[in-house]
């Protein structure tokens, strides 16, 4: 029944497959021997499959545990050297029809504001993004057909796309919509996005339909096939994820890594980026109501593992999670974060009245993008504003060959240095600046070739005096 190639979701999610993986992995979880094994293989750097990651997530030998965090962090090094990607969520309407147990944009709660923005407040949302420094969202829009059509959303993409203000631009937009047609989805690719994520949420078919017991999401093999329709649409990159809290962890981290091994055996190429949630409190949702919450030390050891099992494989977190949880897990893996966020519609021009709250989730880490930014550099981080790979066409299978031939770093470093100076001309305070400017003449000289480092060098110099922007590798 199990088959990783399959195109329905029960069969390349096989639950049979999922408690088995559990079962082997509880039996194996101090088996030693077999736990090097694994930790061997992964060193390899090539990633491992749901089973041997789950007998690394099932073992509790803190020296093994260790051991795979070491690994995890060596990973991230050599993957993503010391940067780490900024973007922002831009959320566009919470009006939605499904009835999803966990979220307050839910159907039946009456008491959230339901607010969808206008063309014109869409523009004033990005001015205010762009004057933060933001070159990257993530749209958010709930389901519905009638207020948030398509067409909405295809209209949003082209409005903020057009916004150039002052030195600002967005230069990749990411897309969070519900589960749609092959047809919706070949729009959404014609129209420019970056990346289309959409949350499993649970991989558990049955705990699935209890969570979602209205609206069209209600409909499992639907949304667990959407990324098969949407690389059948042409979008070469997705965004796995699921709620950690909602089901027991073991059982996602599996389905979700099954998940991933599905979409290299049918399309070539695995997720683009794995997110992380955890549930939140958010308006008329209590965590406390659902019971598999995960330790901020379980938290840690799932974003280590996902690193090592899946090395190519970008991973985000939000701003759902702490300061201090956010630091600890971008050592481990973590490549991608979001910055000075704001979960509600329209939240970037104007904080919401306390009564007109129309926030997805509470955001643990307030900070402004200055403060996360100057935060990053001084624990030894290059935030990077880079957006190259989608506006170079390396995408897909030709960004993970690009991943693969190790030439990423002389890509990625100087890109990041560039687009951080960009940041530091154009919107940091000056203490960042100071900090910003002695991080990248230092950093200049890990870009492993020595033309591109001239040519990165002649780059920054442009952006400085010339008031260039926009340079790429
Ligand atoms: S999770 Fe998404 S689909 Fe579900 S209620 Fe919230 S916005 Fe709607
Ligand atoms: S060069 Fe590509 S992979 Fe590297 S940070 Fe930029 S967009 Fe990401």
């Amino acid at each position: 029944m199990y088959d990783p190639k399959s195109l329905k979701a029960e069969e390349f999610i096989s639950d049979a497959e999922i408690r088995e993986t559990l079962d082997y992995a509880e039996k194996n979880k101090d088996n030693l021997a077999l736990i090097d094994e694994i930790i061997e293989k992964a060193k390899l750097r090539k990633g491992l499959t749901h089973r041997e990651a789950s007998v690394l997530l099932a073992c509790e030998n803190e020296e093994k545990i260790a051991e795979m965090f070491d690994l995890a962090e060596q990973i991230k090094k050599d993957f993503y050297g010391n940067r780490i990607v900024m973007f922002a969520p831009l959320y566009l309407s919470n009006y939605c029809v499904n009835g999803c147990v966990y979220c307050p944009y839910h159907l039946k709660n009456k008491h959230i504001a339901r607010k969808k923005l206008t063309q014109e407040e869409v523009k004033r949302e990005v001015i205010a993004l762009q004057d933060m420094g933001h070159k990257r969202l993530a749209i958010e829009a709930g389901e519905d057909p009638k207020n948030n059509p398509i067409e909405y959303i295809l209209e949003c993409i082209n409005t903020i796309y057009s916004i150039k203000h002052k030195n600002g631009a967005i230069r990749r937009v990411n897309v969070n919509i519900a589960a749609t047609t092959v047809e919706n989805y070949r729009k959404l690719h014609d129209a420019g996005i970056g990346t289309y994520i959409l949350f499993q949420e649970t991989y558990n078919k049955e705990s699935y339909e209890q969570l979602h017991p209205t609206g069209p999401k209600h409909d499992y093999a639907y949304h667990t096939e959407a990324m098969d329709r949407a690389m059948e649409g042409g979008i070469d990159d997705v965004g796995l994820g699921v709620l950690f809290g909602l089901e027991l962890y073991k059982y996602e981290f599996a389905g979700l890594l099954m998940h991933a091994e599905h979409l290299e055996a049918v399309h070539g190429v695995g997720p683009h980026t794995i997110s992380v949630p955890r549930l939140k409190r958010a308006d008329d949702i209590d965590p406390d109501t659902f019971d598999n919450g995960i330790s901020d030390d379980i938290f840690a050891k799932i974003c280590a593992l996902i690193r090592i099992s899946v090395p190519y494989t970008g991973m985000i977190i939000s701003t759902r999670e702490s300061k201090a949880v956010r630091e600890k897990v971008i050592r481990l893996g973590v490549s991608q974060i979001s910055g000075a966020s704001r979960t509600s519609v329209g939240g970037y021009c104007e904080p919401e009245p306390e009564d007109e709250c129309s926030e997805q989730f509470d955001v643990s880490d307030k900070r402004t993008l200055d403060e996360v930014v100057r935060w990053l550099m001084e624990f030894g981080y290059i935030p990077s504003f880079c957006t190259a790979c989608y506006r170079e066409g390396r995408t897909g299978d030709r960004f993970m060959s690009l991943c693969k031939s190790g030439q990423i770093q002389n890509c990625c470093h100087p890109n990041a240095l560039m687009t951080l100076k960009e940041y530091l001309m154009d919107y940091a305070s000056p203490e960042t600046r100071k900090i910003g400017e002695a991080l990248i003449e230092k950093e200049l000289n890990n870009i492993p070739k020595e033309k591109v480092r001239q040519i990165a060098a002649d780059y920054l110099v442009q952006i400085e005096k010339e008031g260039r922007r926009d340079f790429r590798f």
